[in-house]
């Protein structure tokens, strides 16, 4: 028990501390957390990279074990935080990391500061035991994964690859196998602008968006994940019109699209331009695609999935089975890109995080803590 205890005042003064440098994204300022990481890293023992780009971003890596060694797994989670927003509704200063009733209070407590500090929690105590490992364990905190992934792109684009990796979100600790695909998609209407005192010598760019838009409440979709339900697709901006006078020529509609692991992008953009073209002509709007992240899936048989499952189980004694993960995250990066068989799972709930008052329990934490670890020596015995 005393060696719990130790664990517990390790995590919650490292998310505490954690908190209280300010990474928020936008602007993006990760350096100074990457820093305080390599020092972590550094003294349990683990080679220590910190990766600088554009000024202030960054990467951290630390790496226990030697290059070609296997089997091999990574920890990754990320360094920045969304804005807190307005500080006067917070009850306690959002970069305070306050301890108060077993809850870690600030931003980035749940998503992702606390797992990070579960993360080094589970590290520190392989390092104390004098890692009683094989293989290799890579711990990377990356950048920006809240805006673009430009940290785990970068990651990826090095020659750094494992054989398994954890995604650490808040999954209430779930083990997550899967998420959608997100695709911003924007539709430009083209119409004639005409003086609105005589609406018929033009055509109007917003009445062509509107009846796209009321198409898109219905529109159905046939495909189904077993984890992950039906894809969906949502109107989330509208800009249209110039001035209150003229008949507008231009209005841009763009789509939050959702699409399962099983899907084709240009396939639903097909569909989309279907719907499209039941009202208006082809040369009267333009498609594209603003941002696109992939869909991504771990099979249920992979190794570290069935140790996930078992160690999580044993851990908390509720049986659990997977689960798909509702947002999309840099588990995309790794498993497209990189080709590592990966996993989310975290503590924390995925409600708690991008609110003000974030918080998390602080034996959730340490719970998490001894999972990575069960994990890790499963994986690396
Ligand atoms: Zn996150």
């Amino acid at each position: 028990m005393a060696n719990g205890m130790v664990r517990q005042e390790y995590i919650v003064e490292l998310a505490s501390r954690l908190i209280r440098i300010n990474s928020e994204n936008p602007p993006g300022r990760e350096f100074d957390a990457a820093s305080f990481v390599a020092d972590e890293l550094a003294k349990i023992g683990m080679k220590t990279v910190i990766d600088r780009f554009e000024d202030s971003r960054a990467n951290v890596v630390g790496v226990y074990g030697e290059e070609n060694q296997h089997p091999s797994i990574m920890l990754n989670t990320h360094l920045d935080t969304v804005p807190a927003g307005d500080r006067e509704k917070w009850s306690f200063p959002p970069f305070s990391g306050e301890v108060r009733e077993s809850r870690i209070y600030g931003r980035g407590a749940v998503d992702a500061k606390g797992i990070l500090a579960s993360f080094l929690g589970a590290l520190k105590e392989l390092a104390d035991k004098g890692w009683p490992i094989k293989g290799r364990v890579v711990l990377a905190a990356v950048a920006d994964e809240e805006v673009e992934g430009k940290g785990t792109k970068k990651l990826v684009s090095s020659s750094l690859r494992t054989d398994y990796a954890i995604v650490g979100e808040p999954t209430s600790l779930n083990v997550c196998i899967a998420h959608k695909g997100r695709a911003v998609i924007q539709v430009d209407f083209h119409g004639r602008p005409a003086h609105a005192s005589t609406p018929s010598r033009g055509r109007n760019a917003i009445y062509y968006a509107s009846k796209f838009i009321e198409k898109i409440q219905k529109i159905k979709f046939t495909e189904k994940h077993n984890l992950l339900g039906h894809p969906t697709c949502t109107v989330t901006l509208i800009r249209g019109g110039v001035k209150d006078n003229i008949i507008p020529d231009i209005c841009a509609v763009t789509l939050d699209l959702r699409i399962l692991p099983s899907m084709k992008l240009n396939q639903t953009l097909k569909k989309l331009k279907n719907l499209i073209e039941k009202n208006t002509s082809k040369k009267d709007y333009h498609i594209r695609i603003v941002n696109y992240i992939p869909p991504a899936e771990t099979s249920r048989s992979n190794a570290l999935v069935r140790a996930a499952l078992n160690t999580v189980t044993k851990v908390t004694g509720k049986k659990t089975e997977v689960r798909g993960f509702t947002a999309t995250c840099d588990m995309s990066f790794l498993v497209n890109q990189a080709r590592i068989p990966t996993i989310i799972l975290g503590p924390g709930r995925i409600e708690d995080s991008h609110v003000v008052d974030e918080s998390i329990s602080v034996s959730e934490l340490v719970k998490a803590s001894q999972i990575y670890l069960k994990i890790l020596e499963k994986i690396l015995s």
